[in-house]
């Protein structure tokens, strides 16, 4: 599929000063306040490319906020992806070996593969483990409207709630090829309080997706009571005192490639609604995907397009 093309507005921000770290995993910092409160983890370049989230936690350390509660850990993800970044072919340092967001069980981490992704994840482990709240930012394909990706439990979407932006909350159990960081352990546990929040901030070389990602964590780190509005005010950006009415997308399936070839039969970007129901969105191997029902909403259709992995997720809007 040929490559749209999307300016690379953003420029990949120096992570060296943060490598050392404290925590004796590099690119982790954690900041402890001395005062009661949760530990609350920021984490970036979980995808190497989503330089918008790094940019975000680059402008929190520069700025020297620390946490009024609690602990705040703040960490770089998949490091060696993000060192391979090259504008002129931006798409390419996703990952070095394999989807650093696809390893989050117990049975992949603890097993025998070896991956350079699956080594940082091991690393980073007792990090996600030791956390009370995530918040992981990511940044997608197409410029469509950012998505606070939720998961499937309520915690999660009284969260996003609470955090107040993005207007688009989308709850989804995310993808067959293996579980994200956020649906990891405790935070995909119905029966724990741990609470964990993905949020896609935009296309990943605008420049309103390094505002969004900078706006989002600073309204998180508020919710939470990390961080006080005069603290995070020094940051806002745009979208900071946005009070959309927030808008709740269910998903209810994710297509999964199974075939060697497959393609939508439009140019679809995410968040067009369909109707009516069987409306053909792509063949893969030849077989139809149609919609299942009415005002059937596409979510971050890929433009990776390989067997096992996710096309596109369908949804609907419940709110
Ligand atoms: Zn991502």
């Amino acid at each position: 599929m040929p490559e749209p093309n999307f300016a690379v507005e953003l420029a990949p921000p120096d992570i060296e000063p943060y490598r050392t770290g404290n925590t004796g995993v590099d690119y982790v910092t954690t900041f402890e306040s001395g005062i009661a409160g949760p530990h609350v983890l920021i984490t970036a370049l979980t995808h190497g490319n989503e330089i918008c989230g790094a940019i975000a936690l680059d402008r929190l350390f520069r700025a020297g906020l620390r946490p009024r509660q609690g602990k705040l850990s703040l960490a770089f993800d998949n490091v060696a992806a993000y060192r391979s970044f090259d504008p002129r072919i931006p798409t390419a340092s996703r990952y070095v070996d394999e989807d650093f967001n696809r390893l989050w069980s117990p049975a992949t981490l603890d097993g025998p593969r070896q991956s350079v992704e699956l080594t940082r994840a091991r690393g980073l482990r007792p990090i996600v483990d030791a956390a009370d709240f995530l918040l992981d930012i990511h940044s997608m394909q197409y410029a469509t409207a950012p998505l606070m990706l939720s998961g499937t439990l309520p915690r999660s979407v009284t969260l996003a709630r609470r955090v107040g932006i993005p207007e688009l909350i989308m709850c989804d159990a995310g993808h067959a090829a293996g579980p994200r960081m956020r649906d990891y352990g405790g935070f995909g546990d119905p029966g724990s309080a741990k609470t964990a929040l993905l949020i896609e901030s935009g296309q990943h070389w605008e420049r309103r997706a390094a505002e969004i990602a900078t706006d989002v964590m600073l309204r998180f780190l508020m919710a939470l009571g990390t961080m006080t509005r005069d603290d995070a005010e020094r940051l806002a950006g745009p979208s900071f005192d946005a009070h959309p009415r927030q808008r709740v997308i269910q998903v209810t399936e994710a297509v999964t490639i199974a075939g060697d070839k497959f393609e939508f039969v439009q140019d679809f970007r995410g968040l067009e609604v369909l109707s009516p129901k069987g409306t053909l969105i792509g063949r893969d191997d030849g077989r139809e995907i149609r919609t299942p029902y009415d005002e059937c909403v596409l979510i971050m259709p890929s433009r990776r397009l390989a067997k096992g992995q996710t096309a596109v997720r369908l949804g609907r809007y419940v709110e």
